[in-house]
C-alpha cells in the first residue's frame, strides 16, 4: 500500500485529497492530509465583509464537513520534508514517510514585514482578524483620501484589491461619504490590472466613478506618524486609511526544505505540477511559482492533471498529463456587478459574459453554495 501525503489542507489540498481517496482503492493507497486549522475559509467572501459585519461561519465550514471521511487527516503542523529519505517531520516530533507527496501550502501573508497593521489607519482585507478590523475603520470613517495598494506581486487573486476599490466606491456614495473622500489605487504597472485589456476596462471604471489610479507604485514602506505610503522610487502618497494587500511568500517549511524560488514559492513544473529535480512529488495552488494567478480557480482546473500524473506513476509510467493554464476569474465592480474572465498558457484573458447582474447573482449567491458542496469535495 502506497502512502500519498498532502500538506496543506485548505482549497487546493482538500480538493486533492478528496478527488485521490475516489480514484483509488482503499488497498492500495492511503491519502494522508496534513492540516493544523480545523475550519475551511471561503477567502472571496473577504473583499464583501469588509463592508458589512455578519458571523464568519456563514463562509467557513468546519474539515469534517469539506473532506472526504476516507481521508485520514493530521491536525498539525509539518516543518520539515527529506525528499531524499521521503519522509516529512511533524512538530509533535514524529516523522511520516511518503511514497508520493503533494505540497500545497499556500501563501503565507507576511504582515511582519510591514510592522503596522497594529495602527488604526492601516488595514487589509486577506485574513479574518484584518478584515474585522477594517470593518470597525470603514464603520468610523468621515472622509478624507483612502489608498489602496499591492506591498508584493504576485498577491492571491489578481483582481481583489480592484475589486474591493469598486465596492468601496459604491459603499462610499450609499453613506453619502463619496464626495467628502478621495480614492486612490497604487499599482506597481502602468496599468491597474496585469492584462492590458482588462485593464483598459477597469481604467474605464475608475476614470466614470473618479478614482485616480497612480502608476509604477511600487511599495517599499509605510511612514505612519506622518501617514505617507512611500514607493521604492521614492514617491510619497498621503491617506487617511491605507489598505495595503500584505506581502505574499511561501511557507517555512517550503524555505526551509530548499523546495522554494527566492520569495518561497515551490519550484514546479506549469503542465505536470511535478516539483522541479525532485522525484514523486508534486505542488498545487498558491505555494507553486506557476505562471497563473493565485487563485481556488487555477487550483481546481490545475487538479487533474496532477491526479492523472500520480495515477501513472503509481502504475510505473512516465507522468505526461499536461495542465495548459486554463482559469476563470470573476472580477467584481460593484455590489451588483461582475465579469467573468477566461484564460490560458495560450492565450490572454478574455472577457467572457457581459458586465452584468446575472453573473453577480452567479458569484455572489451561487458560487459559495458550489464552492463548498462540489468543488472542494472534488466532485467537479
Ligand atoms: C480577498 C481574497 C479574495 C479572493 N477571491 C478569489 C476569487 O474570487 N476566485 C478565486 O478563485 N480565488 C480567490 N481567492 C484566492 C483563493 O482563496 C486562494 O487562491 C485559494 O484559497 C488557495 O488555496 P491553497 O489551498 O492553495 O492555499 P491556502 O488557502 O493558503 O491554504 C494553504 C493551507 O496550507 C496550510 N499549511 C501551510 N503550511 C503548512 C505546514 N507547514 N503544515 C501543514 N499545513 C500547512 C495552511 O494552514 C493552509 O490551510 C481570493 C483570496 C483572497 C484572500
Amino acid at each position: 500500500m502506497k502512502n500519498i501525503v498532502v500538506v496543506g489542507g485548505c482549497f487546493a489540498g482538500i480538493t486533492v485529497a478528496n478527488k485521490l481517496v475516489r480514484k483509488l482503492r482503499r488497498k492500495d493507497a492511503k491519502v494522508i492530509l496534513i492540516e493544523p486549522n480545523e475550519f475551511n475559509i471561503y477567502e472571496p467572501q473577504y473583499v464583501f465583509w469588509g463592508f458589512k459585519k455578519y458571523p464568519q461561519s456563514k463562509f467557513t465550514k468546519p474539515m469534517n464537513k469539506v473532506l472526504s471521511g476516507k481521508v485520514t487527516w493530521l491536525r498539525t503542523v509539518a516543518t520539515h520534508i527529506d525528499s531524499v529519505k521521503k519522509q516529512i517531520s511533524l512538530s509533535n516530533g514524529e516523522t511520516l514517510p511518503y511514497d508520493y507527496l503533494v505540497l500545497a501550502t499556500g501563501a503565507k501573508m507576511d504582515e511582519a514585514q510591514v510592522d503596522s497593521y497594529d495602527d488604526d489607519k492601516i488595514h487589509h482585507f486577506y485574513l479574518a482578524d484584518a478584515t474585522k478590523k477594517l470593518q470597525d475603520a470603514l464603520k468610523n470613517f468621515a472622509g478624507g483620501t483612502i489608498v489602496i495598494s499591492p506591498s508584493t506581486v504576485p498577491y492571491k487573486c489578481p483582481p481583489a484589491p480592484a475589486e474591493f476599490t469598486f465596492l468601496l466606491d459604491t459603499y462610499l456614495r450609499k453613506n453619502n461619504l463619496r464626495d467628502k473622500t478621495t480614492i486612490k489605487y497604487l499599482y506597481p504597472l502602468m496599468r491597474p490590472y496585469p492584462e492590458a485589456r482588462v485593464s483598459e476596462k477597469v481604467q474605464k471604471l475608475f476614470d466614470k466613478r473618479g478614482i485616480e489610479f497612480v502608476e509604477f507604485f511600487n511599495y517599499e514602506t509605510v511612514d505612519k506618524e506622518n501617514r505617507k505610503v512611500i514607493s521604492l522610487e521614492g514617491e510619497e502618497i498621503e491617506y487617511d486609511l491605507l489598505v495595503l494587500i500584505p506581502p505574499h511568500m511561501g511557507h517555512e517549511i517550503i524555505i526551509d526544505s530548499d523546495l522554494g524560488d527566492r520569495e518561497g514559492f515551490v519550484r514546479t513544473d506549469r503542465f505536470t505540477l511535478k516539483v522541479k529535480d525532485q522525484e514523486n512529488m508534486y505542488a498545487i495552488g498558491d505555494c507553486t511559482d506557476m505562471p497563473i494567478s493565485k487563485s481556488g480557480a487555477a487550483a481546481h482546473f490545475s487538479a487533474p492533471a496532477l491526479i492523472k500524473n500520480i495515477l501513472l506513476e503509481m502504475k510505473g509510467k512516465v507522468p505526461t498529463k499536461k495542465y495548459g493554464g486554463f482559469t476563470v476569474c470573476f472580477v467584481v465592480t460593484s455590489f451588483r456587478r461582475s465579469l467573468l474572465l477566461v484564460f490560458s498558457y495560450n492565450y490572454a484573458p478574455r472577457k467572457f459574459g457581459l458586465h452584468n447582474l446575472f453573473l453577480y447573482g452567479l458569484f455572489k449567491k451561487a458560487f459559495k453554495i458550489v464552492y463548498f458542496k462540489a468543488l472542494i469535495k472534488g466532485y467537479l
